[in-house]
């Protein structure tokens, strides 16, 4: 197998040579509110399963947010991530991911992908600071 991450002169870490907090494993049952009646809220678990909220290693070098530093991984937050946070809302979703520990810096470049620099988060805590973000409140 080719090492995808030669690009970035970077290898994500592992469990547990990683900084995360928390792991999504920790965080599957957390119920996330959404702006709309149906469905009122969904739990982490039920929003992975719809495959709108996932994350991978970035395979190039990429810079950016705040400080134009490295950018090590993309978050997907796709259609069913959607009616869980606002564009005008008092906290924009890339602000809460900049709040969680272990990130330094978001760019967010597209609808539903966030760039991330967090070199010493695994996937599984990224993933985990994702659903923390959706969380807030302040983010509908
Ligand atoms: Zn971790």
């Amino acid at each position: 197998m080719s090492d995808l991450t030669s690009g970035a002169g970077w290898t994500p870490p592992q469990p547990p040579a990683c900084d995360c907090v928390e792991h999504i494993e920790e965080v599957l049952d957390v119920v996330i509110a959404s702006r709309y009646p149906d469905p009122p809220s969904m739990t982490v678990r039920e929003l992975l399963a719809t495959g709108d909220l996932s994350v991978k290693p970035m395979t190039e070098r990429w810079l950016g947010g705040h400080d134009e530093g490295p950018l090590h991984w993309n978050l997907w937050a796709g259609d069913e991530a959607r009616c869980l946070y606002a564009d005008d809302a008092q906290l924009r979703l890339d602000r809460s991911l900049m709040e969680r520990p272990g990130v330094e810096r978001v760019e967010w470049v597209d609808r539903e992908i966030l760039l991330i620099g967090a070199p010493s988060m695994c996937a599984d805590g990224v993933l985990a600071a994702a659903a923390r973000a959706l969380e807030d409140p302040r983010v509908r």
